[in-house]
């Protein structure tokens, strides 16, 4: 970046006027205080903000549902029964997929399930799971729980990768010599595409790779990737992956998941699949026969009608991203944000925090994770602190405040009010 930052409120100014994004913060409701303060919200990481469009867009369902009730289903521009297909391209675009390769439905716990019935394929030989030892809980449990159900024992198949002595950060030469050393007793790699306590953007298509050499599936959760950083999942011949909508992509709380599985694979009659009727062909779906016929892309992993409120908030949210010009658009304006508020820590808090992400643009989305090691200062009474004065952010524990300045709704000025506030809290 070729830009001169410096401490002053005037460089948070200049920053925001010479953004082309800046106009995108006028679509967004930001969360206020109790008198009605905006906030600076800096949590979009864990539930991203309201876009307005999503108010207009469930209405229109609202009103189509009273107007024409169970007509809905196959009236008009907006039908029910093909209303996922409305998000297929927007979404296959975001994570650098074929549309065949990806379909929103359900939720990123019940797809990692879905997925693993296809993908996690164990015997006696080949049985082992690489997942992190710091994972998500929710991913820990789906794949303890598929390895028994398979009757295998997680004492025997689950490994997990921790960062070596001292370090906050899984090394990349770590987990690729974890992935070898498995060999063939490995059937499967589950990891996040960015880890959720430290931000850590783990390398997607070394790690593909490595699986595939010794014979082994990786799957991505894209849990704080999609809608974070740009993602090239056909390219890095990612076997499958999922993902939600309401942390990065703004689709509401509980919104609808996301499912990617590989070309490769999609028309594969031999993987194992749950199935329920809204994954059979569609011409002849409602001849209600029981013969199960493929859709010819993931589709065929669905199984039931669409949750049609979720997915009219999540095509509001997607037309702003595509609007915006798409993920490298606001990935350019998130870097921009990441090396400002990098600057401004160092130059006004210096050595009272440190950031256990890492510091390489590579390694990193917009998510920083900061410990506060300022003497005599507990991190979590700042973290009260920052809130009562209008921060919105997160504490995870043991020691860590998680903050993200996303490029769709935080301005320069945020970054800039965020780091003066959190030096007057420590310093
Ligand atoms: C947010 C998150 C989840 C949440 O799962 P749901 O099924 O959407 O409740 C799971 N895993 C990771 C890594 C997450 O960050």
């Amino acid at each position: 970046m070729s830009i001169e930052f410096d401490t002053s409120a005037e460089c948070a100014a200049r920053l925001d006027d010479a953004d082309p994004l800046r106009d995108f913060r006028s679509r967004f409701e930001i969360p206020t205080d109790s008198e009605g303060k905006t906030k600076i919200y800096l949590v979009g990481n864990s539930l991203g903000a309201l876009p307005s469009l999503v108010r207009h867009n469930v209405a229109v369902e609202l009103d189509r549902w009273a107007r024409y009730g169970v007509e809905g289903h196959f009236t008009g521009d907006l039908a029910w029964e093909p209303y996922h297909e409305l998000l297929t391209e927007p979404m296959a675009a975001i994570v650098g997929a074929k549309a065949e390769e990806v379909v929103v439905m359900n939720s990123l716990t019940v797809n990692l399930h879905l997925l693993m019935i296809s993908f996690y394929r164990p015997t006696p030989k080949r049985h082992k799971v690489i997942i992190e030892d710091h994972a998500f809980p929710s991913d820990h449990f789906a794949v303890e729980s598929q390895i028994r159900q398979r009757g295998f024992d997680p004492a025997e198949s689950l490994v997990t990768l921790e960062p070596s002595d001292g370090a906050e950060t899984l090394d990349r030469s770590d987990i690729l010599s974890a992935i070898a050393d498995a060999g063939d007793e490995l059937a499967m790699v589950l990891l996040p595409g960015v880890q959720y306590y430290t931000g850590q953007v783990l390398p997607m298509e070394a790690i593909t790779r490595a699986a595939h050499a010794v014979g082994a599936v990786a799957g991505f959760d894209l849990a704080h990737a999609a809608g974070n950083i740009p993602l090239r999942l056909h390219h890095w011949d990612v076997d499958f992956a999922s993902w939600c909508t309401y942390k990065y992509l703004n689709g509401g709380p509980g919104g609808v998941g996301g499912a990617f599985v590989h070309s490769r694979h999609v028309g594969d009659q031999t993987l194992p699949k749950l199935l329920g009727w809204w994954g059979t062909r569609k011409d002849t779906r409602f001849e209600m026969g029981t013969e199960f016929e493929p859709i010819p892309t993931v589709e065929s992993w669905q199984l039931s009608n669409a949750p049609i409120l979720a997915m009219a908030a999540l095509r509001a949210s997607l037309d702003i991203v595509t609007e915006a010009g798409g993920m490298d658009s606001l990935r350019s304006k998130n870097e921009l944000q990441v090396t400002y508020l990098d600057f401004l820590l160092d130059a006004e808090l210096g050595s009272q925090i440190s950031s256990i992400t890492p510091a390489d643009m590579d390694e990193r989305g917009a998510q920083f994770a900061l410990s506060i090691v300022a003497d005599g200062v507990d991190g979590r009474e700042v973290y009260h602190r920052l809130g009562e004065a209008g921060v919105a952010c997160d504490w995870r524990y043991p020691n860590v405040i998680r903050v993200a300045p996303v490029p769709l709704y935080n301005t320069f000025r945020d970054i800039y009010d965020f780091v003066h506030i959190l030096k007057g809290l420590v310093t």
